[in-house]
């Protein structure tokens, strides 16, 4: 039996000269948790190459979503950013990852923050309706360079906030916060900064850090997780893995070659 499933590509939308999304089939045997990742690429002159990817949609969900990067002298990215409706992609049988909310002790609020692609994991996580009856707040933080990136993230929280059933759930429940770094805009600033000067708190109205409610899942670039690890260490926090829950996990949403 191959490792993978192929799969075909049912949509493609850039949204930057760096950021695309699409969308495949998904072979009825994929089974995933929100939040995981999978092995996914393309067939080069005749072998596999893949990548590890976080599915953007949700489990329950019939198509597949992916969120991807271009890096222009990607192995991967520099073909898959070519895709088309049509085209077939490989997607790996077997997911895995640690953002998911088993991994995490109970408590009240869950602090998504993300960077760039890192806010895939946490597309599909704010479309799990057990994600909203864990928690009684969930605050998604994107932080990017420039507005434009943004894009993918605002029309997703937009569509759910129209959505017959996630519309209430995120009115009640989710605070959504886009940040960028080197452009103006309601919100800026890095997410560690934010997080330490309490702006973020401050911006939308709730309580500063408390390890007694918040749990924290994290995925960006992997300076930006160091930083954040430190921070939460700093603070008490504990992480967690599958052999022990703990305050806050985390995913690389890449790793530096
Ligand atoms: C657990 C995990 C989950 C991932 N999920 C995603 C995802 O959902 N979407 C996605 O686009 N990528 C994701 N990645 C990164 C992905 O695996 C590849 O690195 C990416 O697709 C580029 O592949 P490549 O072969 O073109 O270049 P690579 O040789 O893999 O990367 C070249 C360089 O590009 C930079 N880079 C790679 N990926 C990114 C990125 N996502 N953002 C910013 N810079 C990057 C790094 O500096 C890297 O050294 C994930 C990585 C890990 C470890």
């Amino acid at each position: 039996m191959s490792a993978f499933h192929r799969e075909k590509v049912l949509s493609v939308r850039h949204w930057t000269d760096t950021l695309f999304s699409f969308t495949a089939t998904r072979n009825s045997g994929f089974r995933f948790q929100n939040g995981q990742f999978a092995m996914i690429g393309l067939e080069v002159d005749g072998r596999p190459l893949l990548r590890a990817y976080s599915m953007a949609s949700a489990n329950h969900e019939e198509a597949l979503e992916f969120f991807s990067i271009k890096v222009a002298d990607g192995p991967l990215t520099s073909k898959l950013q070519k895709i088309r409706e049509g085209d077939t992609i490989l997607v790996g049988r077997k997911a895995t990852g640690t953002l998911v909310s088993d991994n995490l002790i109970p408590g009240k609020r869950l602090l998504l923050l993300s960077t760039g692609t890192g806010l895939a994991p946490f597309a599909s996580l704010i479309k799990d309706p057990d994600v909203y009856d864990r928690f009684e707040s969930i605050v998604l933080v994107h932080g990017c360079r420039q507005v434009s990136e943004l894009a993918y993230g605002e029309e997703l929280v937009a569509r759910l906030r129209d959505d017959e059933l996630f519309g209430p759930l995120l009115s009640e429940k989710l605070s959504y916060y886009p940040t960028v770094t080197r452009e103006p805009f309601r919100n800026r600033g890095r997410i560690t900064d934010l997080i330490t000067s309490e702006q973020l708190f401050n911006d939308i109205h709730q309580p500063p850090l408390d390890i007694e409610t918040d749990r924290i899942m994290m995925c960006g670039s992997p300076g930006m997780l160091e930083e954040l690890k430190v921070m939460f260490e700093t603070r008490g926090f504990l992480e967690g893995s599958h052999s022990e829950p703990g305050h806050f996990v985390i995913e690389k949403a890449f790793v530096e070659r």
